[in-house]
């Protein structure tokens, strides 16, 4: 997930000299060049590789502006086209309000996902393996996707329900009472993800026993962090991407490492992976990103509301919507809020990216394996642009570049060379 007042520079740090005294010259450091040392991690990649990832990657930024393109392509076929007006003369029957709210949302999630598919087919299924980066078949592909609309359906539906009735019952600032609301979704989904929603799609056990098992443990509990909060997943079944994530909120938190991880790392960069996952877990990012987006969230309300008056007073009855409160202002709604969403972009990404960073110095002094975290970053590149531009990072990357956390790796090292 993804400080608002966060400058948004990420500025190469200068290196502030020191005059040498003497006895600083006789305590020297053997040589070690940092950015010789990033660069030769970086020539690892052949050309043929760095052009296949750059342009994954790079693909995915056009891939935002299709969704939105797109998603504004569907709110014209719900609204220009009147596919909103027939859905609700289908819902006017039932005998309440709530009632007819519900289904309009249930008709509204079914009708979106149809619309979408072909985009959702291309981006989740034929370009995720024209990379070679899906290991699931059609079918199974599908299913996970039909997972995902049902609980988006059932869910989304309810949340729509209790966001329409704030709207009803309190006039000009429900957009104040939609962000307690939404957040109020959003924290509980995070607390009951790990234990309802993540085993529908991945069994998830304990660490299997052995030496990389010790070490990973031993780390956990240096940290403070119970070694039954450490599971492990089979991701394999739906990719070959090494990944490790921190999820859950209070009793549910914990950290989860990949099957990719355990089988494709060697112990020092499993370790190095782990210590990351352990800085988000110390650090308590989750809770705080949730207060970030409902920050955010808020601001996308207030920002939805003023663009829905303003578009609503011009082509509210030529596109059948009689106002906020009717159930018909849905599509303008979810449209409205995908605008918004892709221009928080470059902050989103900022802040995630920031305490990435953050996880990644407390990962460096927690496993100690610059050269295992170097390692790890550069197979991250299978996915993850390698040498992006400073400003290219800042607008579209949500975790440091593969460059940066070299650079960050072999710096750490040239500072505890005197270690061992
Ligand atoms: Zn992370």
């Amino acid at each position: 997930m993804r400080n608002l007042l966060l400058m948004l520079a990420l500025v190469l740090s200068v290196m502030t000299a020191r005059a040498a005294s003497p006895a600083d010259t006789a305590r020297a450091r053997p040589a070690f060049n940092v950015e010789a040392a990033t660069q030769h991690y970086l020539d690892t990649l052949t050309p043929a590789q760095k052009a296949r990832s750059d342009a994954y990657f790079e693909g995915g930024y056009w891939l935002q502006l299709w969704n939105v393109v797109y998603a504004l392509g569907v709110a014209g076929i719900f609204l220009g086209l009147g596919l909103s007006r027939h859905l609700r003369g289908l819902v006017g029957r039932l005998p309440r309000p709530w009632l007819r709210t519900w289904a309009y949302a249930a008709l509204y999630l079914l009708a979106s996902f149809v619309l979408s598919l072909p985009l959702t087919v291309y981006e989740g299924y034929v370009r995720e393996h024209s990379y070679g980066l899906s290991n699931l078949t059609f079918g199974a592909w599908l299913g996970e996707t039909l997972t995902s609309l049902a609980l988006s359906v059932v869910f989304g539906s309810l949340l729509v329900v209790a966001l329409y009735a704030a709207i009803r019952r309190t006039g000009r600032s429900w957009w104040l009472w939609g962000t307690a609301i939404v957040g109020a979704f959003l924290v509980i989904s995070v607390a009951v993800g790990p234990v309802f929603i993540s085993p529908l799609f991945n069994k998830y056990t304990a660490v299997p026993a052995g030496p990389v098992r010790e070490g990973i443990l031993s780390m956990a509990r240096a940290d403070g962090v119970p070694a039954d909060n450490v599971y492990y997943f089979d991701a394999s079944k739906q990719s070959k991407r090494i990944s490790a994530n921190v999820s859950g909120l209070g009793s549910t938190i914990r950290v989860s490492l990949n099957d990719n991880l355990l089988r494709r790392c060697t112990p020092a960069e499993i370790q190095a992976v782990m210590g990351h996952e352990l800085g988000h877990y110390v650090l308590n990012h989750i809770p705080k990103m949730l207060v970030f987006f409902i920050v955010l969230l808020a601001v996308a309300f207030r920002l939805v509301d003023w663009a829905f008056g303003w578009l609503v007073a011009r082509y509210g009855p030529r596109w059948g919507i009689a106002g906020l409160a009717d159930v018909g202002s849905l599509p303008l709604l979810v449209a409205l809020f995908s605008v918004a969403s892709l221009l928080a972009t470059p902050l989103t990404n900022t802040i995630v990216r920031t305490s990435e960073q953050e996880a990644d110095m407390f990962g460096l002094n927690a496993a100690r394996q610059p050269d295992g975290f170097a390692a790890v970053a550069m197979k991250l590149s299978e996915y993850r642009k390698i040498a992006p531009t400073p400003l290219e990072e800042m607008i579209f990357f949500d975790h440091p570049s593969g460059r940066t956390r070299v650079q960050s790796a072999m710096r750490w090292k040239a500072e505890h060379l005197s270690d061992r």
